[in-house]
């Protein structure tokens, strides 16, 4: 608490007076008394000094990293320790790194005790979007931690996609709407699994590998095409992995809940409000359609999506006899394999931050995205007053999770759904047509007030359109509106 108060007192701790700098090794080696000590730890350089007296382990255990490197020194006695916000205020600022070193040749550069620094020069930032993230690695008898610094808040675990194939490793992370890359042939081998940590306050990523044997690795490995690249995420190329189908069945009539497994070697979780593209071979032909994950059901406990570490995806999907995937979809047997990409899509959890007034225009499948959205919003979101959901579809029989949605009405009195047909029976008391004027302005009548409200919709491409067209009649604006489309 002393050091907290003392980094909090405003006093310069650098003797910088703020300004951070770049430290050659030789200028590191000048400071290594007391008075004035300055240790490197993963690239950034940290005057210790005024910290000295307050360190747990003594003045003496740190003075031997004094003027070096006191990576690997770190990483033995504590590396859990998150040194990065108690020595904030000691930053003096980063090694230099030494340019011109060919890209492609990791063993060529510098490495500061295990640690891979990336250089601006050879990996230029876009002039636009988040600074670019950058790796390093570290390592114990049994486990190698890949560390990836995005240096932005706000980063979780679904913005990772991980895929350990062979002897490679390709880390996707999505910053902002960049992606960056990590791509590497790895130099030993490593169990098939491993694990992921996102360090959120400060945007730090570490994927831990299990080493296959105890030796002490040189180096981390060779770099792969577009290692260490940061690009809009609409330039990078879609990335596939086979999932094992583990489960198939009848939702209604024509549409079926599909559960998938992830391999262990693949880290992946849809965010709410995105889709990722299905991809079999028919005929010699590689096909790919895109489908919109779903919870495994509206009324199980809610652990979606935050605390969903799980390896299974499911999809609610609609088999169309004369369509060209959909049945071949439907023709594979359990056990059976589909090739499932990366998420997409243009939806942010954000804009349902501070909601209180949720309303749901779908139609047919179009359900689809629906899904998690109710999810996160009844569970994570303490400022919701209302979520509605109108849901379109020809007849009784074709409504997907019917009663599912009734029982969460009666359950959540935040709630409320309205099913409205197209081609219903004589025998069906409650709405009906295709969305309308009147419809819609029954529906978001309590919108009176000025809350803060979402509108969403998806269905048919016809359907999303005269919907827009309609609500913005009503002087619902942009902002209010998100549509679900290709
Ligand atoms: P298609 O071959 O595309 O045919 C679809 C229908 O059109 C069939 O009835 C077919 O007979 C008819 N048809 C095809 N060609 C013609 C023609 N020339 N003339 C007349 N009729 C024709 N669907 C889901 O079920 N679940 C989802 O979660 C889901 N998510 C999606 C997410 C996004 C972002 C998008 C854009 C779509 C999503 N879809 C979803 C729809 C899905 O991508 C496919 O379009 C759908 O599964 C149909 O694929 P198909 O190849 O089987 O049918
Ligand atoms: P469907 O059963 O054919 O139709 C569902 C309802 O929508 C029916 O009541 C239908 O009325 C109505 N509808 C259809 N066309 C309409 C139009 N032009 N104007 C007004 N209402 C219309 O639907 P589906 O087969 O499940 O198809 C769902 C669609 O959603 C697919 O096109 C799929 O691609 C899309 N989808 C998109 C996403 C996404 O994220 N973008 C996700 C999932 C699904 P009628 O009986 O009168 O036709």
């Amino acid at each position: 608490m002393d050091w907290i108060r003392l980094t909090k007192s405003g006093k310069d701790l650098t003797g910088l007076k703020g300004r951070l700098i770049e430290v050659t090794e030789e200028e590191l080696k000048k400071h290594n008394k007391r008075d004035d000590c300055w240790i490197c730890i993963r690239g950034f350089v940290y005057n210790v000094s005024p910290y000295m007296e307050y360190h747990p382990g003594g003045e003496d255990e740190l003075m031997r990293a004094a003027g070096s490197d006191g990576t690997d020194l770190f990483d033995q006695v504590h590396r859990w320790v998150n040194y990065e916000s108690m020595l904030k205020e000691c930053l003096v600022g980063r090694m230099a790194v030494k340019p011109a070193i060919p890209k492609g040749s990791h063993e060529g550069k510098k490495v500061l005790n295990g640690m891979l620094p990336k250089s601006p020069v050879t990996d230029p930032l876009p002039k636009e979007g988040p600074s670019s993230p950058s790796y390093d690695w570290f390592q114990t008898d049994s486990l190698v931690t890949i560390v990836i610094y995005t240096k932005q808040k706000g980063i979780s675990l679904d913005s990772v996609i991980i895929d350990h194939q062979g002897d490679s490793i390709r880390a996707e992370v999505i910053v902002k709407d960049y992606s960056y890359l990590l791509h590497i042939e790895l130099c030993h081998d490593v169990q098939e699994d491993f694990s992921v940590r996102v360090i959120e306050n400060v945007g730090k990523i570490e994927i831990i590998l299990r080493k296959r044997e105890n030796t002490s690795w040189k180096c981390l490995g060779r770099p792969l095409e577009n290692d260490n690249s940061l690009i809009p995420k609409k330039d990078r190329g879609l990335c596939y992995r086979k999932c094992q189908l583990i489960s198939k069945e009848d939702v209604t009539h024509d549409t079926k809940l599909l559960c998938v497994m992830l391999p262990p070697s693949t880290h992946l979780q849809v965010p709410v409000g995105q889709h990722v593209y299905l991809k079999l071979t028919i005929t010699g032909t590689e096909i790919v359609k895109p489908y919109t994950p779903v919870s495994d059901s509206l009324l199980s406990e809610f652990k979606e999506p935050v605390l969903m570490n799980n390896k299974y995806i499911y999809f609610l999907i609609k088999i169309y006899p004369a369509g060209l995937f959909t049945p071949e979809l439907d023709h594979l047997q359990i056990g059976d394999f589909v090739s499932v990409s990366n998420p997409e899509g243009n939806f942010k959890i954000s804009r349902l931050q501070e909601l209180e007034d949720l309303y749901l225009l779908a139609a047919g499948t179009g359900f689809t995205p629906m899904v998690k959205i109710m999810n996160y919003a009844l569970t994570y979101l303490p400022s919701l007053r209302t979520m509605k959901l109108m849901f379109f579809n020809k007849t009784e029989d074709d409504i997907i999770w019917r009663s599912q949605l009734e029982k969460l009405a009666c359950k959540d009195k935040r709630f409320d759904v309205e099913f409205v047909l197209s081609a219903s029976t004589s025998d069906w008391n409650g709405k009906q047509g295709r969305i309308s004027p009147a419809l819609l302005s029954e529906f978001l009548k309590t919108n009176l007030d000025k809350s803060k409200v979402l509108i969403c919709i998806c269905g048919p491409t016809p359907f999303t359109e005269e919907g827009i067209k309609l609500l913005h009649d009503l002087n619902f604006s942009k902002d209010e509106i998100h549509s679900f489309t290709a």
